[in-house]
């Protein structure tokens, strides 16, 4: 018995040897992983990318996120945003990239009744979100701030790349830049000859073809109630996975109330809802990012209607009360840690599926 049992490790040693001989060094290469990481947009990010002669196409990646912070930071000085804000009812010419990105916001804010607004930032600044100095606005305050609110005061001149802004209303690109930026990033590697990469920034993951084994990447979804905990793990191939929710940037009032960085435009206050966080799962990072914040300002009802009735996406709403909601799409995909297997989660079909 002791004999035999020696005799198989021998063949498999043997075997593994000539697998490794046998291998080229343009194999060996496509293994290679590389990795930078660093500081943008107020969050850390990573690249990570399989099969690089080098860091230089990570790098290269890296600048375009930066490239777009500058673009599109409300605190810049320089970025269009900024200039944008200040130009008064008259408005700039803007960048054609700018132009874009405009529109693809107010097309998620259009397609959710206005969830998603980039001119909340008055309101944001209001609460001290942009200043870290927060407070409790009272009730006219706040009526103030929403007056310079509104999706309609953002006037485009399409032929011309000029955007107006009306009645001192001002724009933040916070709720999309970090989608766009990963969108950016992986077509920078792409362009650079990579295949298999991984981008986290800060929480919004995003992901070029498959791992360099063919096997699917595994993004972990933390659990908003303790945070430091994955609830659960999908599998994706060539998507982006973002989510919202209200546990990571967050200010706790005099009175213990819990304030979230993610504003209601329709009343101006932090959104409170039955939803702890949004994972939205799709092929472009730029709308998954817009749609997480929207999705989570909405609550599990409206963002389960929204997504029966547009949802070209996957979504996971994990809820208050300890629920996991998931879209079919999912089914395969997404499975929950062991600490959380006595959670059941709740598949939801679209209209018309079986
Ligand atoms: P994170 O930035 O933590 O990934 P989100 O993508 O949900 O989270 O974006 C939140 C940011 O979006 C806020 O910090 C703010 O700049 C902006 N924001 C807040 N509420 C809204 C809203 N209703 N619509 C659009 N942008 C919002
Ligand atoms: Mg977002």
């Amino acid at each position: 018995m002791f004999h035999v049992k020696i005799k198989k490790k021998m063949i498999f040693v043997i075997a593994t040897v000539s697998l490794i001989t046998g291998c080229t060094l343009k194999n060996l290469q496509s293994q290679a992983k590389h990795q930078v990481d660093f500081f943008a947009m107020d969050t850390y990010m990573t690249i990570t990318a399989y099969g690089t002669d080098g860091k230089s196409p990570l790098n290269q990646a890296k600048n375009e996120i930066k490239r777009v912070e500058r673009e599109f930071s409300v605190t810049e000085e320089n970025s269009t945003t900024a200039k944008l804000n200040a130009a008064g009812e008259d408005g700039i010419e803007v960048p054609e990239e700018y132009m874009e990105l405009t529109k693809k916001a107010l097309d998620v804010t259009e397609k959710t009744g206005g969830a998603f607004d980039l001119t909340i930032y008055p309101v944001l600044k209001l609460w001290g979100f942009t200043t870290g100095e927060y407070l409790v606005p009272n009730k006219v305050e706040l009526r103030d701030a929403l007056a310079l609110t509104g999706f309609q005061k953002i006037q485009k001149d399409e032929e011309n790349c000029r955007i107006a802004l009306k009645g001192n209303a001002q724009v933040d690109f916070g709720g999309i830049a970090k989608g766009y930026a990963a969108d950016r990033a992986l077509e920078v590697l792409k362009k650079a000859g990579v295949s298999s990469a991984i981008v986290n920034l800060g929480g919004n993951v995003a992901t070029l073809g498959t791992k360099p084994d063919g096997s699917l990447w595994s993004v972990a979804i933390r659990d908003p109630q303790t945070t430091d905990q994955y609830m659960g793990v999908l599998r994706v191939k060539d998507r982006a996975v973002v989510t919202s929710g209200g546990y990571e940037r967050y200010f706790i009032d005099e009175n213990g109330e819990k304030w979230c960085h993610i504003i209601d435009p329709s009343d101006g206050y932090p959104v409170k809802n039955d939803l702890l966080s949004v994972t939205i799962v799709n092929r472009e990072s730029t709308t998954a990012d817009a749609l997480s914040t929207a999705m989570y300002v909405l609550g599990s009802e409206k963002a389960m209607e929204y997504w029966e009735k547009n949802g070209e996406f996957e979504m996971i709403l994990l809820t208050t009360d300890g629920g996991v909601i998931a879209t079919e799409g999912l089914k395969n995909l997404f499975s929950l840690m062991e600490n959380y297997e006595g959670r059941e989660i709740k598949f939801i079909q679209s209209e018309g599926a079986e």
